[in-house]
């Protein structure tokens, strides 16, 4: 059950809808796959048995779900014999379905995935050489309509659900066969430089390290999902992955930011993209209703923001938009008067049929850059991955487009002239 409530937001669809619950299956089965154990446990002894045996099997079963990842109840080796086939005739283990798979020349790799109710979606795997990191999809859609990202042309369709989101982790370790392997499985047996310092696995030898909350949809609209979804992420008994290994990305809901940084405890990443009202209202239109003095504000005052563990500004160049030495000079001066814990993550213009800007150049992402290092302030330039499959930032999106003010005009014309 969702806990917060919808809001009213800018865009054109609003407000946004209450995330809605799990389609029931036609089989009537009920998939595990995003459930914490004492609903695990609260679903077996409604199955019929005992508080005592729901608990102990909940806890088996959501060992082998979420840190051996096995998708059958038959694997469940600890579990009697005649236990499984009464689990099987009640309840899956899901996953996302897998439309298409691509892999960039660069080695970055792009799923196009459905949901259980025919809605596509997408997550991307960006390979690096002391790190990989998993780009986990949200929404169907987005509700916002920043300018510059194709994911805003599209209609948010649904929120996903936490098994959804937790599902697209689960499929990349399915994909790069990472689960742990039998005698592997307890983290204690890892050994001390295979754990890092929050019961996590470490780098060594993983493939799928990180994770980013930098795919389809606004996460921080999708808040309780996201939250449920990453807590099985984070779990030490479940896929175990260090919070400090995970990033979620807004785009400046600011009344959620406190909960984000309180109830799930990621490091946080904000789509700034702009230091003027008029343009950030331009081209991350959330400005209008929350600015640049809330949104930064809010920053300064995140749960667990350090020096140590920075908040992240992500800045799209835009040629001739946002990407001046001025611009440069007063994000330095921003991120001073907030005192901020930043660094800042600039981000080449992705580009997509249609798109209304263009790129900044070399040069002038290299001159950005500069300003603001001289000032102090990490300003890394990410370098774009996957765009030969349209899997670098912003590239994302399926087919639910949304209509144009004058196309749902002329839809409603053509509805009562037929009606009529
Ligand atoms: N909705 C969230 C997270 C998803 S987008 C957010 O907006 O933060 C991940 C990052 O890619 C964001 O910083 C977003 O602004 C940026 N982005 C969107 N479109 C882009 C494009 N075409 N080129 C480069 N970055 C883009
Ligand atoms: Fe939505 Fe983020 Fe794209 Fe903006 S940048 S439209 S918030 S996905």
């Amino acid at each position: 059950m969702s806990t917060t409530p919808a809001m009213p937001i800018p865009g054109l669809i609003d407000p946004v809808p209450t995330p809605r619950e799990v389609t029931p299956r036609a089989d009537g089965k009920v998939d595990l796959v995003g459930l914490p154990r004492a609903a695990i446990t609260r679903l077996f002894e409604a199955a019929g048995l005992d508080a005592k045996a729901a608990k102990l099997r909940a806890k088996q079963v959501f060992h082998w779900i979420y840190h051996r990842g096995v998708t059958s109840f038959d694997g469940m080796t600890d579990i009697a014999k005649t236990m499984r086939p009464w689990l099987a005739d009640r309840f899956v283990i899901g996953r996302p379905e897998v439309v298409v798979a691509q892999h960039s020349s660069d080695g970055t790799r792009k799923w196009l995935l459905k949901t259980a109710d025919d809605h596509e979606f997408e997550m991307v795997f960006i390979p690096d050489a002391d790190r990989g990191t998993l780009c986990v999809s949200s929404q169907v859609g987005c509700t916002l309509n920043c300018r510059f990202c194709h994911t805003g042309t599209m209609r948010l369709v649904r929120n996903l659900t936490p098994g959804e989101i937790v599902g697209q982790v689960m499929l990349a370790r399915d994909a790069l066969g990472e689960w742990p392997r039998a005698g592997q499985a307890d983290l204690a047996a890892l050994g001390d430089d295979m754990v890092d310092e929050d019961g996590g696995y470490s780098a060594d030898g993983r493939l799928l390290t990180n994770i980013v909350m930098m795919g389809m949809g606004e996460p921080l609209y999708n808040f309780d999902h996201v939250r449920d979804a990453l807590k099985l992420v984070m779990d030490g008994d479940g896929l175990a992955l260090s919070k400090r290994r995970i990033t979620l990305s807004t785009s400046g809901v600011v009344p959620l930011m406190a909960r984000c940084g309180e109830e799930i405890g990621v490091n946080l990443a904000v789509s700034l993209h702009a230091v003027s009202k008029e343009v950030r209202d331009e081209i991350v239109p959330i400005n209008r209703k929350y600015g640049l003095d809330e949104l930064l504000g809010a920053c300064a005052a995140y749960p667990g923001a350090s020096n140590a563990r920075r908040i992240t500004f992500e800045y799209v160049m835009l040629a001739g938009k946002n990407d001046s030495d001025e611009d440069a000079r007063e994000l330095v001066r921003l991120i001073k008067q907030y005192k901020l814990p930043a660094k800042v993550n600039l981000i080449p213009f992705n580009p997509w049929p249609g798109a209304p800007y263009e790129c900044s150049s070399p040069e002038r992402i290299r001159a950005f850059s500069e300003i603001v290092f001289q000032a102090g302030i990490s300003a890394p330039v990410r370098t774009p991955r996957g765009r030969d499959i349209d899997a670098a930032c912003g590239q994302l999106k399926t087919s639910a487009q949304k209509l144009s003010r004058a196309e749902l005009d002329r839809l409603a014309e053509e509805k009562q002239a037929a009606l009529g």
